[in-house]
């Protein structure tokens, strides 16, 4: 083996929404850069495996994925800790695991990249002299408001928790509060602590990889870049470099599904997902489900059982059941739907939904992946945030970018009605709504954004060619 390129180790946290856009900017880095990649996969006992990874995010022999052996934080957490904090601590569980990983290595990495759980491992950059960077899988509004944190940790707490009045960060759309991130609602919570030590540590790394792009989020990008200005966010460099989305798979024999989809008009179809762990309470499945009949729209629903156990009340209703529809749809509702729609339990192909041409919304919790799949396929979104920074997402999708519709129950998290789900879906499907030829536009500048010279293609460059000076000093100091 040749020490000859640049070699990145990529460090992702557990999870899907994690793991695919590390893929995507590792494949980049191979592709466009000419780097070698390794990317370091923390694990649990729970983890999918390396080939159902890999069966989410293809990436033929361009990539050495290494997954690092199951952390084991049963000690560590109780049913209470907060998902973020519970990331945190299997991160800092590994670290030892990723430490002995990279002494292993002939070579040592040049730079190693790491997503927003992963900063502590920064030591270990330092450690090694590898340059260091983080990859924020987000938008940069929500890096903004990470950055922000060490500096408004004491206003939170009167302006924003008690007062419900909008965070103000500089030069960036203000966060209303009932868009907030739940983690910095209690500063007294692990997660607001582990929250505003990943924004003091930010700063101290050699740059910051976003997944967004000029044209999606000009305003904060700037914002963010003015470092030099009083009032700045951002003290180190920060590279858009998105977006990167997870390209659809080579075509194999096709599901039921897809082929049904085939059948269908072109954009006449709503797909209805919450995420890789999203679920609704039972009254709100009942409602979209009686929303979406009501629209008289087709659609695909990824469906999951309810989050409450009202074990009595299903009993009552197995017994009269007339059709196949599970206990927690609507009785009746998979014959009555059969000619216009398809509900797919738990997981569907997502990609090779949104890229289809019968394909023209998409009810969505508004993850980040989710989002930049819809728009890189020009598919319009009714946009319904569950948790983490889906209320942001949210909030900037439908107010600034204009690619969204949301529900005025939101903000209050309140049950979204069936009048309003069914008045919703009609809007977001008309041909003639201005968020489908906006979200079309963005589709183009994507691409632009991406293509050689693009912004994002500029952006990861001048970070490659960072890397590369830094791998050939390193190299002609080793030869003495
Ligand atoms: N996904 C999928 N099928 C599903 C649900 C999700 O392929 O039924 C994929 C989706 O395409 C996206 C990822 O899982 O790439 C979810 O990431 P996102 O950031 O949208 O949300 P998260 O699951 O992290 O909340």
């Amino acid at each position: 083996m040749q020490n000859t390129k640049p070699h990145a180790a990529l460090l992702s946290s557990p999870g899907l929404g994690h793991f695919i856009p590390v893929i995507e900017l590792g494949k980049r880095l191979v592709t466009n850069h000419g780097f070698s990649v390794t990317v370091f996969v923390v694990t649990t006992d729970n983890s999918l495996s390396k080939s159902q990874l890999l069966k989410q995010s293809p990436c033929p022999d361009l990539l050495n994925i290494v997954l690092l052996p199951p952390v084991d934080v049963s000690g560590l957490i109780t049913p209470a800790t907060g998902i973020l904090s519970q990331l945190a601590i299997m991160m800092r569980e590994a670290l030892p695991k990723l430490r002995s990983a990279i002494v292993a290595m002939i070579f040592c990495p040049t730079v190693l990249i790491v997503d927003l759980f992963g900063i502590e491992a920064m030591v270990i950059a330092e450690e090694f002299n590898m340059l260091k960077y983080a990859f924020i899988t987000s938008t940069a509004w929500f890096l903004a408001l990470t950055l922000h944190m060490p500096t408004i940790d004491k206003v939170i707490e009167d302006n924003h928790v008690k007062n419900q009045q909008a965070l103000l960060i500089p030069g960036c759309k203000s966060l209303e509060f009932g868009d907030t991130f739940e983690p910095i609602l209690d500063r007294n919570d692990q997660m607001y602590i582990e929250y505003k030590r990943m924004g003091v540590d930010l700063q101290k790394f050699d740059g910051i990889l976003v997944n967004t792009w000029q044209d999606l989020e000009g305003t904060t990008l700037v914002a963010l870049e003015d470092g030099k200005k009083s009032g700045r966010v951002a003290q180190v460099p920060v590279f858009p470099v998105g977006p990167l989305v997870r390209a659809v798979k080579p075509a194999g024999p096709k599901s039921e599904m897809l082929e049904w989809l085939d059948m269908q008009p072109t954009e006449s179809v709503i797909y209805v997902s919450f995420g890789s762990g999203g679920t609704l309470s039972a009254k709100q499945t009942t409602e979209l489900a009686c929303g979406l009949e009501s629209s008289g729209q087709r659609f695909i629903w990824v469906v999951r059982p309810p989050i409450e156990n009202d074990s009595a009340a299903t009993v009552f209703k197995t017994n009269h059941r007339t059709d196949d529809t599970p206990d927690f749809l609507p009785d009746g509702f998979l014959t009555r739907t059969r000619k216009i729609g398809v509900v797919v339990p738990m997981w569907a192909p997502q990609t090779e939904i949104l890229s289809h041409p019968s394909v023209g919304g998409f009810v969505s919790h508004c993850g980040w992946n989710s989002t930049l799949e819809s728009i890189v396929n020009g598919v319009p979104m009714i946009a319904w945030p569950l948790y983490a920074e889906q209320g942001m997402n949210a909030a900037m999708l439908s107010e600034d970018i204009g690619v969204a519709i949301r529900s005025k129950s939101f903000p209050a998290r309140e049950l979204v009605v069936r009048e309003e789900i069914e008045t919703m879906v009609r809007t977001i499907m008309d041909e003639g709504d201005a968020r489908r030829a906006r979200v079309k536009t963005l589709k183009s500048s994507a691409e632009k954004a991406l293509s050689k010279a693009g912004s994002s293609y500029n952006s990861l460059a001048q970070v490659a060619n960072d890397c590369e000076s830094a791998f050939k000093y390193l190299k002609a100091k080793a030869q003495g």
